[in-house]
Order: C-alpha cells, then structure tokens, then sequence
C-alpha cells in the first residue's frame, strides 16, 4: 500500500487513476496550486477550490482511491493583491471542510514581500485551526528559500511537527531534517530528484521524517513515481520498513494530526460504484459499463474492467 502525498488529480486523467489504484495507491492528497497559467477572479479560485474537495474527492472514490486535499493561497498568486485578499476570505471555510489536511502549499515562490506576508497570515491561520503545514520550496534559490521558510514558521511559533516542508534535495535535507521538520521530496522522471536520487538520499538518511511523493501535475511528471521509487528502493536493498515508512505511514503520521486522515477510510472502504453520480455528473462515458465492487472482496476487484 502507498500514499502519495503530493498529486494534482485535477490535472490527470482516468488512466492515471486506474494506474494508481493497481500500483498500489490507497490514497492520495492533492494540494492546492495554480493551475498553469494566473487566475484573475476570487470566484475561479473558490471554484477551484470546490473542485478539490468536491469532485474530485469523488473521481478518486470512483477508482477505490481515497483522496484528501490541502487548501491554500500559493505563493505564485499572492502577488496578485487583490485577488490575494479575496482568497484569505474565504480560505477557513474551505480549511473545515471534509478531507482538508493541510494548509498549502504556501511559502515563497520569488520570495516577495507579499509572498511573505500572505505566508505568514497562512501559518497563523493552520495554527488557529490546528491543522498541519504543507511548505512548498521555491525551485529558485532553493537553499536561501527553504532556511527561510522554515525560520519564518518559527517565528510565528508553528511547532516543525507540523510542517511537511516539501520538494528538498540533497542541499536541503539536512538542514530540514535536523530542525525538526518532516522533509518531502518531489521525484520527477528523468530530473531534478529523480527515483535514483532518492534512493541514495534513503541511504544516507534513513526514513525518519521522509516523505516521498510524486507532485504529479500538468506538467512532465509520473504519478506512479512513489510506487516506482518504492520498488526501485527495494531491489537496491533498502529495507521494507524504510520503504512503507516512507512511502505510506509518514505521510498518515504527518497528515493524520489533521484528524481528517485515518488507515480505516482505505482499510475498509466504502463499496465503488460508478452507477453514482456528484451534483448529477458521473464518471461514465458512452455507455461503458459500471464497476461495482463490494467493499471487503479482493483489492484486485477494484481494477477497472473492460
Ligand atoms: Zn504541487
């Protein structure tokens, strides 16, 4: 069994899902980013928002995948003031929600005064609501940006045991774990901090406080990349409990203090059923049959079938 901490389903298709299920993925939680390109309305980022939690919830459900989500200003769009403000409105009525986890991914992007600012108001907003952190690290002066998102929680007094700063790297990982933070990598294909990497990264450090995920988005990424360092960490000898940790149970730790992430939403799930539909729309497409699988029978029953 695999969570994948850090997956942009909205992004995906059907297939990915399909793929997931059958790699092994029991649940996942989509954070809350841009989607590409900027937004110029409050209300296509409320939308966005209702479609985390909402929907999209609900096509995860429909392939035996539990899905959770973090809500959040991203760092790109908080220096669109205007549209910055609007957001932090509505933003704690979507922290209560079902299945939010987080509060993310926030953090710097070009490290701005204003991104600055809208992460501070952030971090005190997951602290009021005692909900956890997700960080994301700017990609661009990554070393300086990390050190300075996390002095930055501290400052505004959020323990590190609740902060998942993600996206590190060989020149992070230290600094992050040794302060107290839990530390996810982002394991794109073919760059940046591919599985190979992660795996020495394993070696090095051990599996305390590592999280591995796939940041699978709309862009070159692989959202099987968790099960695929999974199974590249054991034929390179890494031990089984180094990988469940992490590759599933760190994630539920660090997630799990949110309360709204429990083993018993994947150990005993509810029945799929693709006949069901979410505001009258169901996933079903040109008279495709229906998967119906009975909650307790084999996992490999919730395979789609043809
Ligand atoms: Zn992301």
């Amino acid at each position: 069994m695999f969570i994948d901490p850090h997956a942009h389903m909205i992004s995906r298709t059907t297939d990915d899902y399909e793929a997931m299920a059958a790699a092994g993925v029991v649940a996942l939680i989509e954070p809350a980013f841009w989607v590409g390109q900027p937004r110029t309305f409050v209300g296509t980022y409320v939308d966005y928002l209702s479609t985390i939690v909402g929907w999209e919830r609900f096509r995860a459900g429909q392939f035996g995948i539990r899905h959770y989500c973090t809500v959040g200003l991203n760092s790109k769009e908080a220096n669109n003031e205007e549209l910055a403000e609007g957001v932090m409105e509505w933003l704690p009525r979507f922290a209560l929600k079902e299945g939010v986890v987080a509060i993310g991914e926030i953090g710097y992007d070009e490290q701005t005064p204003l991104e600055d600012k809208y992460f501070r108001l952030q971090l005190e907003l997951s602290k009021e609501l005692n909900l956890p952190v997700m960080v994301h690290t700017p990609h661009r002066d990554k070393k300086r940006g990390t050190s300075r998102s996390m002095d930055v929680c501290e400052e505004m007094g959020v323990d590190p045991s609740m902060v998942i700063i993600d996206h590190n790297n060989e020149e992070t990982v230290a600094e992050t774990l040794q302060r107290g933070y839990w530390a996810g990598f982002s394991i794109y294909p073919s760059t940046k901090m591919g599985n190979a990497r992660m795996v020495e990264i394993l070696k090095q450090y051990g599996s305390e406080r590592i999280i591995v995920d796939s940041a699978c988005d709309w862009g070159i990424s692989d959202p099987l990349g968790v099960a695929k360092t999974a199974e590249l960490a054991l034929k390179s000898g890494i031990s089984e409990e180094t990988v469940r940790r992490v590759c599933y149970q760190n994630a539920l730790d660090a997630y799990g203090q949110s309360g709204q992430m429990k083993e018993e939403d994947w150990l005993t799930p509810p029945a799929i059923d693709q006949r069901t539909v979410y505001e009258g729309n169901s996933i079903l497409r040109g008279g495709r049959d229906p998967l119906i699988s009975v909650p307790g029978e084999e996992r490999k029953a919730n395979l789609i079938i043809e």
